[in-house]
């Protein structure tokens, strides 16, 4: 009999899974792996959100495999060290997994697969995070595209993979193998905030958040999108980052969900489709430049004089900046482990243009807070808010944060739900400092600097470094 491991990564899901489909296709058993990683090595990077909700897409994922006539095999620590226990206990010649994108994800698997070789055994990765990675999407020159826009039409221009087959039965796994239990957070001494409330982790979970976001909110995407009290968006971006949802499925169902659409439809989705796209973007760059975890995207903007000032810092992550429309951002992202699109780069433009804190704080906050935290859209998005990355019209992008909630948040919906304090307050006053000294509503901080002397303050500082 020939067994092979398939090592469950950013792909937890039996539905169109490329990896487990071609490891169920070329050995009588698979062995289905999962790794927990090392909490300390991690800790940068992940936080009580994201794990809660990874234990539970995990415990979703055994049970689908259970119902398949399989079972989950736990193990942690080192991947590489863990998968070779595991293959010589189990006589596997073969691990399967899908291809991470992120420089330790690469890593891992070039150490595994050389691990892997002395022992006679073999790795076989696949793509299956993005509908087109790597160097797929070049510029004519074979060089990677420096901005979004004519990324976006060669990526439009592709054909698409369409989506696989799903597994529904596996052989079991020897009953000799042993397994870690099922994780919770005491694994790594943490706990949720108390009241935190989060989305049900799973694949049929995942598929109803799909199923409900196409069947009407996809044709009102363009208006409601950037309106943060609404649910104007589909919310995968969680089953997106575990995998539980296959991107060749999403994709293929928005084409479905096309056939008869009016133009102003078909307009509505492409934009929804634009975002898929802003993903995929986003990981070729950390795929051609995985400095930028480091660094500026842009040379010209390397060495900026950013501020670490930690008493600034501790106000904006605790919401209590005296902006409503900042401090709502943060509160629900401290509740929930999710932050409106729109609000993210109302709070990392004040983090970085207006307090002018280093965008790494605040890029590591948003690891350590976000449900659908993912390295590369993350890095992505702080970049950009801070006009260090790939926007086009950069450092002279700065929001205002009064104007930006009076836009998009007229009633103060949003504000209300998330900053309480505010709940009496008309909308109007929410749009614009208070008189000097004086406070919204009792309770609530007085704003803790005034956004005309800072945006200057950080057009004179981008412009002298530019200088020299
Ligand atoms: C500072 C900042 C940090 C961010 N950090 C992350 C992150 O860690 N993980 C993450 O998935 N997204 C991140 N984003 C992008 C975006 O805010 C979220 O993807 C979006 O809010 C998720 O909600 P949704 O699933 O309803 O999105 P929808 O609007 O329904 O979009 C559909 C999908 O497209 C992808 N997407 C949408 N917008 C973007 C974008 N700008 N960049 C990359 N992918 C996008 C996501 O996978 C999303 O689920 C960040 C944006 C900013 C400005």
């Amino acid at each position: 009999m020939s067994t092979a491991i398939h090592w469950f990564r950013r792909d937890l899901r039996l539905t169109d899974n490329t990896a487990l489909n071609a490891a169920a296709a070329a050995h009588n058993r698979v062995i289905p792996a999962y790794i927990l990683s090392a909490w300390k090595t991690h800790h940068r990077w992940t936080g009580p959100h994201r794990q809660k909700f990874l234990c539970d897409a995990i415990a979703s994922l055994d049970t689908g495999l259970r119902r398949a006539g399989s079972s989950l095999v736990l193990r942690q620590g080192d991947a590489v060290e863990s998968l070779v226990q595991l293959l010589k206990e189990t006589n596997a010649t073969a691990v399967y997994t899908n291809r991470d994108p992120d420089p330790y994800g690469r890593e891992t698997e070039r150490r595994l697969a050389l691990a892997l070789e002395k022992l006679g055994a073999k790795l076989h990765l696949y793509k299956d995070a993005s509908l087109h990675e790597r160097d797929e999407v070049l510029t004519g020159s074979k060089t990677p595209f420096r901005v979004f826009t004519p990324y976006s039409r060669a990526w439009g221009s592709l054909e698409k993979p369409a989506p696989g087959c799903s597994i529904h039965k596996l052989s079991p796994v020897p009953s000799e193998i042993k397994s870690l239990t099922l994780p919770t957070l005491d694994l790594w001494k943490i706990t949720l905030d108390q009241g935190a409330v989060l989305p049900e982790a799973g694949e049929a979970q995942a598929q109803a958040r799909l199923g409900k976001f196409l069947d009407n909110r996809i044709f009102n995407y363009a208006n409601a999108r950037d309106i943060p009290s609404l649910e104007g968006t589909s919310r995968i971006s969680q089953d997106l980052r575990f995998g539980i949802l296959s991107i060749r499925e999403v994709f293929a169902r928005v084409q479905e969900r096309l056939k008869g659409a009016t133009s102003e439809q078909r307009r509505s989705a492409q934009i929804f489709v634009s975002e898929l796209c802003w993903r995929e973007f986003y990981h070729q760059v950390l795929w051609f430049k995985p400095e930028v975890l480091s660094y500026e995207y842009s040379d010209a903007y390397r060495g900026l004089p950013w501020l670490q000032d930690p008493s600034s810092f501790a106000k904006w992550c605790e919401g209590q900046t005296g902006f409503p429309i900042v401090d709502a951002g943060m509160r629900q992202l401290r509740k929930t482990g999710f932050m409106h699109n729109r609000v993210r780069m109302i709070v990392a433009m004040f983090l970085t243009k207006d307090l002018h804190l280093d965008w790494r704080m605040g890029e590591q906050w948003f690891m350590q807070q976000l449900l659908d935290g993912e390295i590369a859209a993350n890095n992505g998005g702080w970049q950009w808010s801070a006009g260090t990355g790939t926007d086009a019209a950069p450092y002279f992008r700065i929001q205002n944060p009064w104007t930006q909630s009076s836009r998009f948040d007229s009633e103060g919906e949003y504000i209300k739900r998330w900053v309480p304090e505010l709940a009496g307050v008309p909308a109007a006053r929410l749009h614009q400092p208070p008189a000097p000294g004086m406070r919204l509503a009792p309770g609530y901080p007085l704003p803790m600097l005034d956004h005309a002397t800072e945006r200057d303050v950080a057009l004179a500082t981008y412009k002298a470094h530019l200088k020299k």
